[in-house]
């Protein structure tokens, strides 16, 4: 890959790295198949993704004709890799059997190891045959809504096609790797004003979160609403915020530390909790709700706004979806796209029902709303939220503060980039969204 590197540092046109032959084989970072079984009986804390994330050379697969091989430059981790690398709920190696059943290029993607990452950035080196709308030598970054676009299910909202994946997840050859293997209809433009870890951390949470709060397959939110956002200096939070403030809407964001505040209030949301100072407690104990916490959370937002949230921006799951449901407002909408503390959720339907509240799925984004969140990363007016960046070779260690909760917005990966800050190809459009707005975690993130 070091031909493609110099290539793409040096600014080199398509023709020329077109020209360039593949390599037999390319550095990655991946699970083994053989090693499913090495947490077993730990607990979920226990699982240490250092010790289940390898980085090493694997074999180059086979392109096939609607997809292309793009040489990665950056990429970030998301929290779906801390759920492969502790084989939690379930080993992803399962996927990878089920896609090998359907096709035979689905079998490709079964192998004894599973190459993670569902985020990158880079250049696109080798275009199968039917590609019409990317060749070697674009600059992309890479969403990871991997359809088949011969389902008749995948023609309208492709979220809903039956076999829907999300690329590196449950799709083999993800983007933490010096090259990933995806198709066509996952590339988007990379956004010109930034380098390549920042353009490489967005795609995934930018996405979903707009799927969540701003389409119409989510909750759709409208000037003045009040939403409440879990989370809201994380990776799918951080993004949630920037788009209730630019639709007009009134976030009120809950973090846990004095510095994730801080870094609330320069993004520009005024309504800010703090849970770890606060200390809600709204499990009584391991299979009890306590009401009176959910009312001491409600209070404490129509205190700091006046009123009850129109949306909630739900994703942590049993440990908040009971007071999630307390507290939005009568008619209001709690969007839920995940259930980090554990899946298996307790809320009173009498509040849900009575007060004619709803609770709303989302996963990912089709790309029509990928492309329109990438769009808005492209224009300015969102902003990339990374905050730190590590080296390939230390993806387990990424991963492992993402696991623990010790880290703000995105972490990047460099993959071929061999340094920060490099991939900028319009500067004056960077210095007019600004340079301060545009690196706020990566400043002010712990
Ligand atoms: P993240 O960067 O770790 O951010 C999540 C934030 O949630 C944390 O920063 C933490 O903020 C807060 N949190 C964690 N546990 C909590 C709890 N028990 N109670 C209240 N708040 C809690 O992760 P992310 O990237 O935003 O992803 C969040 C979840 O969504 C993960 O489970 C991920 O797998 C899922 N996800 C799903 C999709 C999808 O398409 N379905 C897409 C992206 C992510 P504070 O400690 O500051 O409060």
């Amino acid at each position: 890959m070091e031909r493609f590197r110099e290539a793409i540092l040096e600014g080199a046109p398509g023709e020329d790295i077109a020209a360039i032959p593949l390599p037999d084989s390319y550095r990655a970072a991946f699970v083994k198949k053989d090693e499913t079984e090495m947490f077993a009986g730990l607990s979920t804390k226990e699982k240490d993704p250092r010790k289940a994330i390898h980085v090493d050379e694997i074999a180059l697969p086979e392109m096939a004709p609607d997809e292309c091989f793009v040489a990665v430059m950056a990429s970030a981790i998301n929290f779906n890799t801390v759920w492969t690398s502790i084989f939690e709920p379930l080993p992803t190696f399962g996927f990878l059997e089920r896609l090998g059943r359907e096709s035979v290029w689905g079998k490709r993607h079964d192998l004894p190891y599973h190459v993670v990452g569902s985020d990158a950035s880079g250049v696109v080196i080798r275009a199968g045959s039917a590609v019409r709308g990317w060749k070697p030598g674009d600059r992309v970054v890479i969403h990871c809504n991997y359809v088949d676009d011969q389902d008749p299910d995948a023609h309208d909202d492709s979220m809903l096609a039956s076999n829907q994946r999300i690329w590196g997840f449950e799709t083999n050859f993800g983007g933490l790797a010096d090259l990933t293997l995806v198709k066509a209809n996952q590339l988007m433009p990379k956004p010109e004003h930034l380098n390549w870890e920042e353009a490489a951390c967005n795609a995934l949470c930018n996405s979903t979160s707009y799927r969540m709060l701003v389409s119409p397959n989510g909750a759709h939110m409208k000037q003045g609403d009040v939403v409440l956002v879990w989370g809201a200096t994380g990776g799918l939070g951080g993004y949630a915020v920037q788009y209730v403030l630019n639709g007009g809407g009134i976030p009120v964001g809950v973090v846990s530390s004095a510095s994730k505040v801080k870094l609330l209030e320069a993004l520009g949301c005024e309504a800010v909790l703090d849970r770890a100072e606060k200390e809600y407690r709204f499990w009584a104990d391991e299979h009890t709700q306590d009401e009176s916490e959910w009312r001491r959370l409600g209070k404490d937002i129509r205190a700091l706004v006046g009123e009850d949230p129109d949306i909630v921006f739900e994703h942590p799951g049993r440990q908040t979806m009971g007071a999630s449901v307390f507290v939005a407002k009568r008619g209001g909408t709690v969007v839920t796209c995940a259930a980090t503390s554990g899946y298996m959720i307790e809320y009173d339907n009498r509040h849900l029902w009575m007060k004619l509240k709803q609770i709303k799925s989302s996963h990912f984004a089709n790309y029509r709303e990928a492309y329109a969140a990438n769009r808005l990363i492209r224009l300015g007016r969102i902003q990339p939220v990374l905050s730190a960046v590590y080296p390939l070779e230390e993806t387990g260690e990424a991963a492992s503060q993402v696991q623990y909760n010790l880290h703000e917005g995105k972490i990047g990966v460099l993959c071929l980039a061999p340094e920060e800050g490099l991939g900028v190809d319009d500067p004056a459009r960077r210095a007019k969204v600004g340079e301060d707005r545009i690196t706020t975690f990566r400043r002010l993130g712990a």
